[in-house]
């Protein structure tokens, strides 16, 4: 069950409130966001939620039986909208691509990159400095310095910046350089990270893990959520299957179903979820068709020589081709009925 607690509610108030969850045997936890304030009532027994409902300092109730609870859309009303920085928005009928390579490799990479974004009207750059490998031989990414670098020339282009944080002790150092957090696949299930990502004041992008259930992609939203952040966009990247002829399975089902399970901005990322070049189009234009809030795509001045991820990349012409038939097919899915 949550209870939505009224921003006025009184400690008094909230002290009667507190004893009636344990009264009826529900054990509570408090939670409170930039958004509001909230009690997660967690127990079995059968109870009348009027009774509840209608006490002083709260807003509103509502039976909630997942597993997952603040992030379900069987409490909110509508769809929610993830503000990036000022001025840009995702979800809720606001859809943007997030293009970039990879990895940052240099400044003149960052500055081809961002020219590339500011032609096409593209907001939000993506890139990795911190990058999680299978093979600890394989590059790395350009750490701070990098992010430094890169945030230099995309604040100068009004451009945002969404990038990976590993782990927990980078949350700090990166936090003024960044517009969103990414949680990679290898990380979705990283709960100390969550949590603490769950105390910043930045929206984070949290993708599904390699072989991550719904579920366990929406609890881990769930850890965010009630740490106090409510801007979290949950991103499909492909899951592991027994099909080998490609990178990953990039699962539209999900986007479907996550569209139905929860409130939050689901994003499409293509070219981790089929890993094959010359697929990426089709699948980032199908994710839009089945529900996609937002799209990630790769993409690098000369793709063939990307420190990371080439063979998934789109060039620069062949990323303006998607552009445009990303416009066509957002026309497209409003005259869908
Ligand atoms: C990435 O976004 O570049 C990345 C490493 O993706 P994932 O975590 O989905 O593998
Ligand atoms: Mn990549």
């Amino acid at each position: 069950m949550i209870i939505q607690l009224e921003e006025e509610c009184s400690p008094n108030n909230l002290d009667v409130i507190r004893q009636e969850v344990k009264s009826i045997g529900y054990a509570g936890s408090e939670i409170s966001t930039q958004f509001g304030k909230y009690i997660i009532a967690v127990g079995k027994k059968e109870f009348d939620i009027r009774g509840i409902g209608s006490m002083p300092g709260i807003k509103d109730i509502h039976r909630v039986s997942d597993a997952y609870k603040l992030v379900s859309s069987k409490w909110k009303v509508g769809k929610t909208s993830v503000k990036i920085g000022d001025d840009v928005f995702i979800g809720n009928g606001n859809f943007q691509i997030m293009a970039g390579p990879c990895s940052i490799e240099s400044e003149a990479q960052i500055e081809s990159t961002v020219q590339h974004l500011v032609k096409n009207g593209i907001k939000i750059m993506r890139g990795g400095v911190y990058k999680p490998r299978s093979s600890p031989y394989s590059f790395r990414g350009l750490g701070q310095d990098g992010l430094k670098l890169w945030y230099k020339t995309c604040r100068e282009h009004g451009i945002k910046i969404v990038t990976e944080v590993m782990q927990v002790s980078q949350i700090e150092p990166m936090h003024d350089y960044i517009d969103i957090y990414q949680v990679g696949a290898r990380n979705s299930q990283n709960f100390n990270l969550l949590d603490e990502l769950g105390k910043v004041d930045k929206p984070v992008l949290l993708k599904r893990g390699i072989s991550g259930t719904m579920d366990e992609l929406l609890q881990a939203a769930e850890y965010i959520f009630s740490n106090g952040n409510e801007r979290i966009m949950l991103c499909e990247r492909g899951i592991r299957t027994y099909e080998n002829a490609y990178r990953n399975t990039m699962d539209l089902n999900a986007i479907a179903m996550l569209k139905e399970k929860t409130h939050l901005p689901v994003v499409a990322d293509p070219s981790h979820g089929i890993g094959v070049r010359r697929f990426v189009p089709q699948i980032a234009l199908a994710s839009i068709l089945a529900g996609a809030d937002a799209m990630i795509v790769e993409v690098h001045e000369n793709p063939e020589k990307a420190f990371s991820d080439g063979q998934q990349t789109l060039s620069y012409n062949e990323a303006e081709k998607l552009y445009a038939n990303v416009r066509k097919t957002l026309e497209l899915k409003e005259t869908l009925v």
